[in-house]
């Protein structure tokens, strides 16, 4: 398999660094992919690969019919970037002001469309069908990903994969993960209304500045109280307003954080709780709050056999395999496991010099593009694997 699918991704280096170059130089931010959409639906009507109808926004799915029956295997790339002045002095750095391609996103998309002209050309190697999603808006909620499931393309979807680069793990790394790869995002503001008066009559006030203390102190407990021990998850009070002078007693105060945890179902369970201990807290003292929960994105959990596919093509191609813990980053791909199986991996794509390795979301971020071609094998081999054909 490792030299078939070197020799396939090789033949296609040059148009893929094509891809990646212009989708570099030209980012457009979340929901906004205009001509990022526009390119992708170009090439892909000239591969003669259809387009799914009834996608809305910019995010575009391709299909392709195979003559040979199987299973239907999804990719899935995000194509969205950051406002973010880059500032790498590359070849194609960015020509739109303030806008950066600086999590790595053009290197997805310039990989799926490279995948699928590789497999428009091959068609006797598509068993099935495959399907390209190119999502808009992963860095900003509620995310593309949602509004693809939503309209259906997931329904006869047998299988979904997606690679994230990494630009802080070595070239010829890929990190895998089975089970909770990423946090389920969730945040809460409350609203604690007290009565406003002056600091020497304050039995004719409520100060909600001392509710505000009780109630974070609360808060703090909820982990120790909903969630197991083994439970990797994080809830913070992040924030408390209240009061602006000594002889004052105000009539409101704010609090608000965040929640994170692997599991979609304690988060659930931390927003009740959450709510029940704001109100009975105010009761306590008199006052009455309003409490705010917002879901981000879910969880994200790959399945086993998907990830056990993963990891035998990457042992297979020959490279080097971590295993990685989970994150509390969001990622909004969640959603596509929450209706199929699926895994989602890290390639890594660090820059050769050290000094040219930056964190992704920074300004002088930069992914090595020989990591491309260790995507494209990637991705190639995991088709190959999941249609049996390796
Ligand atoms: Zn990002
Ligand atoms: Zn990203």
């Amino acid at each position: 398999m490792k030299t078939f699918v070197q020799n396939l991704a090789a033949a296609y280096e040059a148009i893929q660094i094509e891809y990646f170059q212009h989708l570099h130089a030209h980012p457009e931010l979340s929901f906004a992919e205009y001509e990022t959409s526009a390119y992708i639906k170009e090439r892909l009507t000239a591969m003669e690969i259809g387009l799914l109808d009834g996608i809305s926004g910019t995010s575009v799915v391709g299909i392709l019919h195979g003559d040979i029956p199987g299973p239907t295997i999804a990719f899935r790339a995000d194509m969205d970037a950051l406002p973010i002045q880059e500032v790498t002095g590359l070849a194609w750095q960015s020509v739109n002001d303030g806008v950066m391609h600086a999590c790595g996103h053009d290197g997805h998309t310039a990989t799926l469309l490279t995948l699928a002209k590789v497999l428009s050309e091959h068609r006797e190697l598509v068993k099935g069908s495959v399907k390209f999603i190119f999502q808009s808006a992963e860095e900003k909620l509620p995310g593309g990903g949602k509004t693809i499931c939503e309209e259906g393309v997931m329904q006869d979807v047998d299988a979904i994969y997606a690679y994230h680069c990494s630009s802080m793990v070595p070239l010829g790394v890929i990190a895998t993960t089975a089970g909770a790869t990423s946090a389920s995002v969730a945040k809460y503001d409350v609203v604690i209304h007290g009565k406003g008066g002056h600091i020497c009559n304050p039995d004719q006030a409520l100060n909600p500045v001392p509710v505000a203390c009780t109630m974070a102190t609360t808060i703090n407990q909820l982990l120790a109280e909903k969630a197991s021990p083994l439970e990797k998850a994080v809830v913070t009070v992040s924030y408390i307003h209240g009061g602006q002078r000594e002889n004052i007693i105000a009539s409101e105060a704010t609090l608000g954080g965040s929640i994170r945890t692997f599991n979609n179902e304690l988060t659930a369970q931390l927003f009740a709780r959450l709510r029940d201990v704001c109100r009975g807290v105010c009761a306590a003292y008199g006052c009455t709050c309003d409490v705010s929960t917002t879901l981000g994105y879910p969880a994200a959990i790959n399945t086993a056999a998907e990830t056990a596919l993963i990891n035998q093509v990457v042992d297979e191609l020959g490279y080097e395999r971590w295993t990685t813990e989970p994150a509390m980053n969001g990622e909004d791909f969640s959603y596509y496991l929450l209706e199929k199986p699926g895994s989602m991996c890290y390639v890594g794509m660090a820059a050769d010099e050290p000094d040219k390795i930056a964190p992704h979301h920074n300004c002088k971020f930069q992914l090595n593009p020989k990591g491309l071609q260790v995507a494209l094998e990637l991705e190639l081999g995991i088709y190959l694997k999941a249609t049996g054909q390796c």
